[in-house]
């Protein structure tokens, strides 16, 4: 065959230059970046076993375990987005056939159930209407009943806009032998959580919400408790590219190599994790009175199980919530959604943040909102 031959032309899209408007992200994420982490994204390429890259890849480890709060050396950040930690904490402690509890109030647990259930194990959902909460009691008893190696719980379930307390939930996984899993991609950063105090056996998060990173990073750790159990299976994990056998070997954690993407954790180490805590739940409490100021009612109605990051709001009546959505899209460039899952017709969902979390941002979104309650047509309903 000749050079120059090819029978498929390059498609006319590959000739335009790249677009990316600039959007308020006011949804559940991802968020708005600071100018600071964009530009860190136009630095060269290195290779991924440079020394400089061992030393970048140390530096996250350290911010991430004073993101989560913990001590654990077996903590990394895996290519992909949550999902993939989702996947990599439950292929990697689980086996096929044993037993695991869910707790399923909103799309998180759904989904953690799925993937547990899909890799072969005996799957006990603990199901409540998006917003529902267990009491640790209720938890307790799950767990004596099914007897399961890993317990689940989302401690921010952004589908739904709740923070789950987490107090006392490590102590009751831990007399059951069971280990205590926790999604914190809605919460880390917005909300106080502490991976070592309250006995969590395996926390992960993702890098696109009030982290302040593009998404495509997913920051996990696991315990010595975890440890243990991942370490000593009788069969290997169903996917190769989540095996924390190798991860663990490439980031340095497992004791054998140890040869030496600076994102948000420069503003987080400036700003510090309490400020973090603090200026989401300031701005957060600013925006649930706006909204309720503009006749509103928040999903949530106990105000210390909402979310900071993430606000459910219920959907007005009489509003067809697509439409005041699109409104919203197109006259103000801003990005807010309707729910996820269970909870898709029950609610619009307003995130503010890392860099989006400030008041001027607050009185935009109630200004979209305001105006797009103003201008949409009723619906006849
Ligand atoms: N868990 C929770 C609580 C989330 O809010 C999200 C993202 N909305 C995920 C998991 C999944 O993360 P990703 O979209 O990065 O895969």
């Amino acid at each position: 065959r000749s050079l120059g031959s090819v029978t498929i032309p390059p498609p006319a899209c590959m000739l335009r230059p790249l677009e990316a408007p600039l959007r308020y992200l006011f949804g559940p994420g991802p968020s708005n970046v600071p100018p600071r982490v964009l530009a860190a994204g136009g630095r060269p390429i290195i290779g991924h076993l440079h020394p400089e890259m061992y030393e970048i890849m140390n530096d996250i480890k350290k911010g991430i375990q004073y993101a989560f709060q913990t001590k654990n050396n077996m903590t990394i950040a895996m290519s992909g987005s949550g999902h993939t930690a989702m996947e990599c904490a439950v292929f990697n402690t689980v086996e096929p056939g044993e037993s695991v509890v869910v707790a399923v109030n909103g799309i998180w647990g759904e989904r953690v159930a799925e993937i547990a259930e899909r890799m072969g194990a005996r799957v006990h959902r603990m199901v409540k209407a998006p917003g529902g909460y267990y009491s640790n009691e209720e938890i307790e008893q799950t767990l004596a009943k099914h007897k399961p190696v890993l317990f689940f719980l989302t401690h921010g379930e952004s589908s739904a806009g709740l923070v789950h307390p987490v107090d006392g939930i490590g102590d009751i996984c831990l007399r059951h032998n069971c280990l205590f899993l926790v999604d914190s991609v809605a919460s880390l950063g917005g909300a106080p959580l502490f991976m070592d105090e309250q006995k969590i056996d395996i926390l992960y998060t993702g890098s696109q919400k009030a982290l302040n990173a593009p998404p495509g990073t997913a920051p996990i750790s696991f315990n010595e408790r975890a440890c243990k159990k991942m370490f000593n299976r009788k069969t290997k994990p169903v996917s190769y590219l989540l095996d924390m056998t190798h991860l663990s070997n490439y980031w340095g954690c497992d004791g054998k190599t140890f040869p030496g993407h600076s994102w948000s954790k420069r503003l987080w180490s400036s700003q510090g994790l309490e400020n973090s805590w603090r200026q989401h739940k300031e701005v957060a409490e600013y925006l649930w009175k706006g909204l309720e100021d503009l006749g509103l009612k928040l999903f949530i109605k106990d105000k210390d199980l909402r979310l900071p990051c993430v606000t459910t709001i219920s959907i007005p009546q009489g509003y067809n919530w697509r439409e005041l959505l699109t409104y919203i899209m197109k006259h103000h460039q801003m990005e807010m959604t309707g729910g996820l899952g269970p909870s898709v017709g029950m609610v619009l969902r307003v995130g503010l943040m890392g860099y989006n979390c400030n008041k001027a941002n607050a009185d935009l979104a109630l200004a979209a909102l305001a105006d797009a309650l103003k201008v949409c047509p009723k619906s006849k309903a």
